[in-house]
């Protein structure tokens, strides 16, 4: 029989574990505040950006709320993230992706102080992860770390095969499990037999962004699945890059989605906001 890793589960036990930290800090005068900056008004940007503020008021983390309109300027958007820069009020800043067409999303990661930059996604941070310093972690692939940590499934010595190479997913997973001292393979669109290689992994990461792409001939049984990819099905139904269904009884332990990775993603947003503000 396999696990469910219950990403809503752990996900509530560490933003309790954040609220309790929090709610001890303030009464020492420490003070924590996260400034968001949504343009346009995309309708899965909107709840996304709603969910990150329930948060931080859940954890006791103010947060500051810029909704720009579509037309948008790139200089506008950039003088208002220098001003979050230098406000000592702010610990973070997070511009809710994607942004408007002209709006150059690397142009305005970077201008964001690294520091401050509580999605790690700057070059700063990216550049830290790579040699190992310290700086801020992309949020998802951080909480996947802390989904096996948090269900026992150990990572040293294990083949990790992560399939995506994305900035944001794919390149700093295979990163993070290389720092906990995985053997990783990196899978994307021009890999050559990729049953062969995914049939290796102990600990297999699907970020592909296509649904229900991985069933059961690309997983070697009793390994451990993670499905980072969120979509709605024919029915309309949220499913995730693995179909779970054909793939789970194969499994040692599997996430589901929903339930699995989204919830992390949040919580370990709010993990970073509160490091940056100590
Ligand atoms: P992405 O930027 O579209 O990257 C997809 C990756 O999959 C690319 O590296 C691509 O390879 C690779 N790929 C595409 N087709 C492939 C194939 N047939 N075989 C092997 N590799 C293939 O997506 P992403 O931003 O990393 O996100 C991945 C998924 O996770 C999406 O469904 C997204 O919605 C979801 N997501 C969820 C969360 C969460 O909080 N749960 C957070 C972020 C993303 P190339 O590089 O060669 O093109």
């Amino acid at each position: 029989m396999y696990q469910i890793i219950d990403g809503k589960k752990i996900a509530q036990e560490i933003k309790e574990e954040l609220r309790e930290k929090v709610a001890a800090w303030k009464e020492q005068g420490k003070h924590f505040c996260l400034a968001v900056i949504q343009v346009g008004n995309d309708p899965a940007s909107s709840v996304y950006v709603g969910n990150k503020k329930k948060a931080c008021a859940y954890i006791g983390i103010d947060s500051l709320s810029y909704e720009l309109s579509e037309e948008t300027s790139q200089q506008e958007l950039l003088e208002l993230v220098e001003k979050l820069n230098v406000d000592d009020k702010v610990n973070g800043i997070l511009v809710q992706l994607p942004l408007p067409k002209q709006i150059d999303e690397h142009k305005i990661i970077q201008a964001i102080a690294p520091d401050k930059d509580v999605d790690g996604f700057h070059e700063k941070n990216v550049g830290a992860l790579c040699v190992g310093s310290k700086g801020y972690v992309s949020c998802t692939p951080l909480g996947i770390i802390q989904l096996l940590k948090r269900s026992k499934v150990e990572i040293e010595g294990k083949n990790c095969v992560v399939i995506g190479r994305s900035n944001i997913v794919g390149k700093p997973m295979a990163l993070l499990l290389l720092r906990e001292n995985g053997t990783v393979t990196v899978c994307h669109s021009r890999t050559q037999n990729i049953k062969e290689i995914t049939k290796q992994a102990d600990i297999l990461i699907v970020a592909v962004g296509k649904p229900q792409f991985i069933d059961d001939s690309y997983v070697k049984e009793g390994a451990v699945v993670i499905d980072v990819g969120i979509h709605r099905d024919a029915n309309n139904k949220l499913c995730g890059d693995v179909d779970f269904e054909k793939v789970a009884p194969h499994t040692s332990a599997i996430t589901p989605v929903p339930g699995g990775v989204g919830p992390m993603t949040i919580a370990m947003l709010m993990y970073n906001c509160v490091q940056n503000a100590m």
